[in-house]
């Protein structure tokens, strides 16, 4: 007898989008950068399929675009672009949407490379760009303007955590006529769902926890059909391509990304737990801990827990905070986030 429900989250994750379909159980690494045909209408018929069809690498890829299926079903997208970095992702997203001359409202705070990418816009594409306080989303509706094309979000922040209302602001950034694109690397698709709160693009740094074992650079875009097909545009002009072996690496990682992301998330609420007790602790940074300011609107659309990465401000300024940090053991220095490091 068939199940008469669609196939769970865990079970996306391990069976990718075609659940009991037979064949390899793990997607074949192909290493081969371009096919053949026995025809040239068949030749053309790939090139057409764009990242769906095996033609090319630069265009479409077997290893590669097995995991962008796997990733549009995690996010319950209608597709799924893989990028060879999250700046890679981030950065075709913004060329997809933006001419010279278009402007662009994001939040602030927001991923340094995101900022940093937006300060190269305007230098060099004729892009400009407003600020908006992530703390106050009630001033965000004065920034738009008549030519603001894109609203850039990015919730929780990396490294403020700070979280605002998704829904509420996909809806301004709608009324005021903008595509609404968010950085959801910290909540990993697991842990939130903006496409179902109304952002039209879903950002990732694949690097960090959809990777989660520090050893592949990726980045992600899912979205709607008709959105990524501009990305793909992008990403077949500039050429920022993923590898196969990457692609293999990080279809294997998200097998186990809804234990992982649960085991991150738990372990950061109770270190933030933990260090709110601490008496040489100030302040203790995490959208988990109902002290924090964005605690409410976190435990609404965030859906395993709080996310991976929390902050705290040690007692005796920063002499005080280096020594706790030169002191750990096990917590290593290093750039990045939700590896299982
Ligand atoms: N977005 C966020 C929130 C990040 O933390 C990072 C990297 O730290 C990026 C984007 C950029 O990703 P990548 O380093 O994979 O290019």
């Amino acid at each position: 007898m068939k199940p008469n429900r669609e196939p769970g989250l865990e079970t996306r994750a391990v069976h990718g989008p075609h659940v009991g379909a037979p064949g390899a159980m793990s997607t074949p690494i192909v290493h081969s950068a371009t096919f053949s045909f026995e025809t040239l209408d068949g030749m053309v018929e790939a090139q057409n399929q764009a990242s769906a069809g095996s033609f090319y690498q630069r265009q479409g890829h077997p290893t590669i675009h097995a995991v962008e299926e796997r990733l549009a079903a995690l996010e319950g997208a209608e597709d799924a672009l893989l990028f060879p970095s999250g700046m890679a992702a981030i950065s075709s997203a913004f060329m997809s949407l933006l001419c010279c001359g278009d402007h662009v409202v994001c939040v602030d705070p927001c991923y340094g490379g995101t900022q940093a990418l937006l300060q190269w816009g305007k230098d060099h594409f004729g892009w400009d760009h407003t600020f908006v306080d992530s703390r106050r989303p009630e001033t965000w509706a004065a920034a738009f303007r008549h030519n603001t094309r894109l609203l850039h979000l990015e919730s929780p922040i990396n490294p403020t955590l700070v979280c605002f209302d998704i829904v509420a602001a996909a809806r301004l950034g709608h009324d005021k006529g903008a595509v609404v694109s968010i950085d959801n690397t910290i909540a990993s698709p697991i842990g939130q769902q903006p496409l179902s709160l109304g952002c039209d693009l879903a950002l990732y740094s694949a690097t960090k926890s959809l990777g989660g074992h520090s050893d592949l650079l990726a980045g992600v875009a899912t979205g709607s059909r008709a959105r990524l097909a501009a990305l793909y545009e992008v990403r077949k002009t500039f050429g920022p391509i993923a590898d196969p072996t990457m692609a293999w690496m990080l279809e294997r990682s998200l097998k186990t990304l809804p234990l992982r992301v649960r085991a991150g998330n738990a372990n950061a609420l109770e270190l933030a737990r933990r260090l709110t007790d601490h008496a040489d602790v100030a302040q203790v940074f995490y959208p988990g801990l109902p002290s924090h300011a964005s605690h409410a609107i976190a435990r609404q659309q965030m859906k395993e827990g709080f996310g991976p990465l929390l902050g705290f401000e040690v007692r005796g300024g920063a002499d005080a905070a280096l020594r706790v940090v030169n002191a750990l053991r096990v917590i290593r220095h290093g750039a990045s986030l939700g590896g299982v490091e």
